[in-house]
Parts: structure tokens; C-alpha cells; sequence
């Protein structure tokens, strides 16, 4: 099947009782058994609710994985992710990499004993030197938020398998539409649905994506026990979402094109980052692996000045200054206050994330509308 037939029809059937298309919000806490043990496949709701159900396996199908599991947001699911390891296991992970991944690894999991290793991914071959006997784990976000940067997906899925590590891949920038990580070789695909599956900034919720069974067991096993799990009408919300995924993935992406090159020939602009130029470091690999190039853009002003930063953010109206990524809406965000700002301002600069870097979430308004908005913003510095 292809994408756009999965994105409506996987994971949802006609409700047998009734025949509603549309799979109900199951909005029940608990489930009447005939006898002890003798039920219909539900018990109670942090272990399975049937709109959930129909939703992990719609996103297990859009990721072509054998098994979806859903948290109440993407760190819940990065959160179960990481306590499959034990105290003195050591994880590789990127070092240009969302806020909130970095302070849960560093803030919370480093208290428990988990060793985390942020390094460059540029080059898969030059991580070997960061493995040990306890490495057991490689964490890998592409593109990467906000620098746009691009790894080589199957270069890390060869290296992991070469030590033997599990390889996990945060597909948020790119949605499932754009790219797929298991095909290339990963282990475990993580999404914050929050961003384009959800695709209208009403749900917070996360997901996994694997193909391993008894990975899945293990991760379903966390997820009842921990407990972060969404509730039904998130999850009515995102399948409603998904339907319309590959269609406004391809306005993102004809958008975010177009105002990528608006962008770069504009005379107050210094740098832009975007996978799609052609002289972007990875354009080749982006190209090999993503069916396109997405929305998401980040841009620097000539004179990196935050005090012009802050005028031309003041200035953008359809552009929503706000945090988060992937809806409908056209957002802007500053990552060096925003998003990343629980990282220590020093690391932040080593990556290129400067104080006048601007990230744009270009969404599926008309595209001429929004190039006049960036225009008009600019002008005023
Ligand atoms: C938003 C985001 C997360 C965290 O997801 P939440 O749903 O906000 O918990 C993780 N990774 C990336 C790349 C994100 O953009």
C-alpha cells in the first residue's frame, strides 16, 4: 500500500457495532469481564484502550514496523526508551539535539547512573572511539533541530550493528511521510506526534515505532508500567491527524522550499539552513534518504544582533511566535531562549546555534502571504 492509501486507511476499520467509519473515542477507564480473566482483550486503560490501538498500529504502519506504542508526549516515549538500559550503560548520543532529550538524559537518567556521550555524527566511523564494553545505545536525531544538520542514517545503522549497539532514531523533523529509519537499519523509531503526525497543535503525545519482538515487549512492558500513557481523545485527535499527513506534508515541503530560497537572496540574511540547497554538507544524503525536504528552516541576520533578532520576531504576524513545530500554523521560534535553552550557552555556540538564529516551521498557509509577512519583518531592521 502506499502512503497516502496507509495514512487513511491502517490501524481503522468500520466499529463493528455500529459501523461508524470513524473509530470511536473508547473513552473508558476499565472493561466488564464475564468471569475472572475471561474478557475481550481490555482490562483497563494504561494497558490498552482500543482507539489507542487503532492508532499505535496505524503508526506502526506508516513507519512499515511490526509494533506502535504511544506515550502521553515524546519525552514519556524517549523516557521508556532509556530505561531499557541499567545503571553503568552508556549511550551515544548526538550533540546538536533537541532541549528537552538533552535535559532528560543529563538532568535525570545521568542521576541514575546512565552515561550519556554527545558527539558530532558527521562521521559514522569516527564514533568507535567513543564505544566501550558498556555502550549500549546510539541516539540519533535527523535532520537536527535547529541546525538542519543531516546523518547519514545508514552509515549509523552499520556502525551500530558493527558493535552490536541498538540504534535509535527521533524522526519528529522529518515525520514518517519523509522518512522512515527502520528501513535504512535502525532499531527503534521515536516521534514527539505532537509536532506533524498530530499536524494541528492540539495534542502533546509521543510514540515508538520497532520491529522487534521482544524489543516491543520490553517497551510495552514500560509503558504499562510506567504509566505514561494518552488518553483516548488524543489519540482520536492524531488518527484524525494522520489522515491528512501526506497531504500537508507536501505543502511543508513546497512551502519550506520556497521560502528557503526567498530567504537566502534576501540582503538582511546572513545564513540559512535547510537540507534542501544544494550546497548544504549533506545534501546528498538528505537526498538518498527523505523523500523530500521539509518545512522546518533556521536562519541567522547579517550582524547577528539580538536585538534585531527580537524586532524581526516581533514583527512576523503569520508567523506565530511560539514554541513547537509541524502544525498547520506557520510558527517562528529562538532556540537560543526557547527550545534550547537548558543548554549551557557555550554548547550551544560550539553547534553554530547563535543568539540571532531564527527557526521557522513553515505550515500550509499560502506560501505568497507568508514571504510577504518575513518580508515586511525584515524591513524593520
Ligand atoms: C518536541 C520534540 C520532542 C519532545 O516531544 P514532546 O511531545 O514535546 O514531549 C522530542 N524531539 C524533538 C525533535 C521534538 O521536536
Amino acid at each position: 500500500m502506499k502512503f497516502g492509501t496507509k495514512a487513511i486507511h491502517a490501524g481503522v476499520a468500520p466499529d463493528p457495532s455500529t459501523g461508524a467509519i470513524m473509530t470511536p473515542i473508547f473513552q473508558t477507564s476499565t472493561y466488564v469481564q464475564k468471569s475472572p480473566g475471561d474478557h475481550l482483550g481490555y482490562e483497563y486503560s494504561r494497558t490498552h484502550n482500543p482507539t489507542r490501538t487503532a492508532l499505535q498500529q496505524s503508526l506502526a504502519a506508516l513507519e512499515n514496523g511490526r509494533h506502535g506504542i504511544c506515550f502521553s508526549s515524546g519525552l514519556g516515549a524517549i523516557d521508556s526508551v532509556i530505561k531499557l538500559f541499567q545503571p553503568g550503560d552508556e549511550i551515544i548520543s548526538t550533540n546538536d539535539l533537541y532541549g528537552g532529550t538533552y535535559r532528560l538524559f543529563t538532568k535525570v537518567f545521568e542521576r541514575y547512573g546512565i552515561k550519556f556521550h554527545f558527539v558530532s555524527m558527521a562521521d559514522p566511523e569516527a564514533l568507535s572511539a567513543w564505544v566501550t564494553p558498556r555502550t549500549k545505545m546510539v541516539w540519533v536525531e535527523t535532520p537536527t533541530n535547529p541546525m538542519m544538520n543531516i546523518i547519514d542514517l545508514k552509515g549509523m545503522a552499520s556502525f551500530a550493528k558493527k558493535h552490536n549497539l541498538l540504534l535509535a532514531v527521533d524522526n519528529t523533523f522529518a515525520s514518517p511521510y519523509l522518512q522512515n529509519p527502520l528501513d535504512l537499519g535502525a532499531d527503534i523509531v521515536m516521534h514527539s506526534v505532537t509536532k506533524y503526525l498530530g499536524g494541528h497543535s492540539d495534542v502533546v503525545m509521543g510514540a515508538l515505532v520497532v520491529n522487534d519482538d521482544d524489543l516491543a515487549s520490553r517497551l510495552v512492558f514500560l509503558q504499562n508500567a510506567c504509566g505514561a500513557t494518552p488518553g483516548p481523545q488524543d489519540c482520536f485527535l492524531v488518527l484524525r491527524g494522520i489522515k491528512t499527513l501526506h497531504l500537508r506534508m507536501e505543502r511543508h515541503c513546497q512551502n519550506g522550499k520556497a521560502i528557503a530560497h526567498f530567504l537566502r537572496q534576501h540582503p538582511k540574511v546572513a545564513q540559512v539552513y535547510w537540507p534542501g540547497f544544494e550546497d548544504h554538507p549533506n545534501h546528498l544524503v538528505a537526498k538518498e534518504q527523505m523523500r523530500d525536504f521539509g518545512g522546518m528552516i533556521s536562519f541567522t541576520l547579517k550582524g547577528n544582533r539580538l536585538s534585531d533578532t527580537k524586532k524581526v520576531m516581533e514583527n512576523l504576524h503569520l508567523f506565530s511566535l511560539a514554541e513547537s513545530l509541524g502544525g498547520v500554523e506557520s510558527l517562528c521560534g529562538h532556540p537560543a531562549s526557547m527550545t534550547h535553552a537548558s543548554i549551557p550557552k557555550e554548547e550551544r555556540e560550539k553547534v553554530g546555534l547563535v543568539d540571532s538564529l531564527i527557526r521557522l516551521s513553515v505550515g500550509v498557509e499560502d506560501v505568497q502571504d507568508l514571504m510577504l509577512d518575513l518580508d515586511e519583518a525584515l524591513k524593520k531592521i
